[in-house]
């Protein structure tokens, strides 16, 4: 166990921080939100255009979304470390029918 509460590294790149900035623009765990956010908005998700998505209202408000997508799944990963959210419990198999005897 190594404490990172300082700058915590993205998952990503142990070199990168995982700023909002990061996120947002760079990381690549979000390549494909962004990519179809880039996509709805029809403008480059750069931090230059930021000023000019927020605005606009429909640009705007799909931003926001991805934003809030994205960092609900960087914060749920850190919480996901101490949970085991694969830990489903198996479906309890019915219990065969008793053979008829002839
Ligand atoms: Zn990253």
């Amino acid at each position: 166990m190594h404490s990172n509460s300082k700058n915590p590294s993205c998952e990503c790149d142990a070199d990168k921080i995982e700023s909002v900035w990061h996120i947002i623009l760079k990381c690549f765990r979000y390549e494909v939100a962004r990519y179809d956010l880039e996509h709805k908005i029809e403008t480059k998700l750069e931090k230059q255009k930021i000023h000019e998505i927020m605005e606009n209202p429909e640009k705007r408000v799909e931003f926001l979304s991805f934003a809030e997508k994205t960092f609900r799944e960087a914060t749920s990963r850190h919480r996901s470390m101490k949970q085991r959210p694969n830990e489903e419990t198996p479906p309890t198999a019915p219990t065969p029918a008793p053979t008829q005897k002839p």
